[in-house]
C-alpha cells in the first residue's frame, strides 16, 4: 500500500515537472523540419515564435537516413511538420506512422515548379542517342514502389532498390523554388499560429527579397562562365533544378538518390561523355563519399574543384551554414574552378 502511494507521488511529482516544462515553451510552435535546408527556411520565417528540431542534420544525406527514437519522440510532439517531398525523404513515412503524430505534414515543394525525374534519360542519353527518344518509362511503373510495401527499408536497400519516383526532389536548387518553400512555411505558421501571423508574412517577405538578391547574384556571376565551360560534374544528379534555371549543365555517376551505387557502365559511360563533352570542372559533395568522383578525376585528368553543398547545409563553422550562404559558396567554388583552371 505505502509502495504504492509512493509511486503516485513519483508520478504526479513528474507531471508538474512535465507541465511547468511545457508552460515555459507554450507561446512557440514546436516544429519538426525533415532537413537542415529547410530548417533554416523556417527559422527566417518563425523567428523567436518559433522551436525547430531538425531531423537530417548538416552534412546528413536524407535519401539514405535511419530515423532515431528521438526523431520519433519530436514527430509526436510537433505542431506542424515541415517537409520536402517528392520522395526526397525516404524516411517519412514510417517515421510519421511510428510517431503516431496529429501534427500537419506540410510539403513544401507543393505549387513550386516541379522538374520529372530525367536520370535514366541522363545516364544513357550517349550510348543509347541513336534510339533516340527511349525514356525507359517502364523502370517507373507506377507499380515499382507497392513491390516494397511491408518490407523493411533495410532489406530494401540491401539490395539496391529503388525508391524513387517520378519527379527530381531537389528543388531547393531553384530560388525560386525556394520562395515557394517559404510561402508554404509562412501559411503553415499562420494556420497554427494566427496570433504571430503578421510577424511571419513581415519575415517571409523580408527573406524573400534577400532570396531575390541571391539569385539576381547568381545569374550574373554564371553569365560570367563562358558557354563551352558550363559542364559540371558532380556525385548524384542533386542539380537538375540548378541546370534548368541557370543554364550550367551536370553530369554524375548516380542518379537523383544517392541510395543505389553507381554501376561501373554508369561509370564507363560518364567518363566517356566528359571527355567528349569536356566538362569543366568536378566536385565532390558534402553529403557523399568522395571516392568515386576522385576516380573519375583521375580518369579524365580533371581537378576536383573542391565541395558543393547538394543535399545539407555544413554545421555553423563551415562555408555554407545558410540556404544563402550554401547558394553563394557553390557559385564562387564553381566559378573558381571553372575560370581558375
Ligand atoms: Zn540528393
Amino acid at each position: 500500500m505505502s509502495h504504492m502511494m509512493k509511486l503516485a507521488a513519483t508520478v504526479s511529482v513528474l507531471t508538474l515537472a512535465q507541465a511547468a516544462f511545457s508552460a515555459a515553451s507554450a507561446e512557440n510552435l514546436k516544429v519538426v523540419a525533415s532537413f537542415s535546408i529547410i530548417a533554416d527556411f523556417a527559422k527566417n520565417v518563425g523567428g523567436n515564435r518559433v522551436d525547430i528540431t531538425t531531423l537530417v542534420g548538416p552534412n546528413g544525406d536524407a535519401h539514405v537516413y535511419e530515423p532515431k527514437p528521438a526523431d520519433a519522440a519530436a514527430v509526436g510532439e510537433a505542431d506542424i511538420v515541415l517537409v520536402n517531398g517528392l520522395q526526397f525523404e525516404g524516411f517519412l513515412q514510417r517515421l510519421v506512422e511510428a510517431s503516431g503524430t496529429k501534427a500537419p505534414i506540410v510539403e513544401l515543394t507543393k505549387g513550386g515548379e516541379v522538374l520529372p525525374n530525367a536520370e535514366e534519360e541522363h545516364h544513357h542519353d550517349h550510348d543509347e542517342a541513336a534510339e533516340g527518344e527511349h525514356e525507359h518509362e517502364h523502370e517507373h511503373a507506377a507499380g515499382e514502389d507497392h513491390d516494397h510495401e511491408g518490407e523493411s527499408h533495410e532489406h530494401a536497400d540491401a539490395h539496391g532498390h529503388h525508391h524513387h519516383g517520378e519527379f527530381d526532389p531537389h528543388a531547393w536548387q531553384s530560388v525560386h523554388n525556394a520562395e515557394v518553400y517559404v510561402k508554404n512555411i509562412a501559411d503553415a505558421f499562420c494556420a497554427a499560429d494566427a496570433a504571430g501571423c503578421d510577424t511571419y508574412k513581415a519575415n517571409a517577405e523580408a527573406y524573400g527579397e534577400q532570396l531575390e538578391t541571391l539569385e539576381t547574384e547568381i545569374e550574373a556571376t554564371i553569365a560570367e562562365i563562358p558557354e563551352d565551360k558550363r559542364t559540371i560534374i558532380t556525385s548524384h544528379d542533386a542539380f537538375g533544378y540548378f541546370q534548368h534555371e541557370y543554364g550550367l549543365k551536370f553530369l554524375a555517376p548516380e542518379g537523383i538518390s544517392t541510395e543505389s551505387e553507381a554501376s561501373a557502365a554508369d561509370v564507363a559511360a560518364l567518363i566517356t561523355q566528359v571527355k567528349e563533352d569536356k566538362a569543366a570542372a568536378i566536385f565532390v559533395e558534402n553529403i557523399t563519399n568522395p571516392r568515386l568522383i576522385e576516380q573519375i578525376a583521375n580518369e579524365t585528368g580533371l581537378k576536383v574543384g573542391g565541395t558543393l553543398y547538394s543535399d545539407a547545409l555544413s554545421d555553423e563553422s563551415g562555408p555554407a551554414a545558410t540556404y544563402i550562404d550554401m547558394m553563394r559558396h557553390n557559385l564562387t567554388t564553381i566559378k573558381g574552378a571553372v575560370l581558375g583552371s
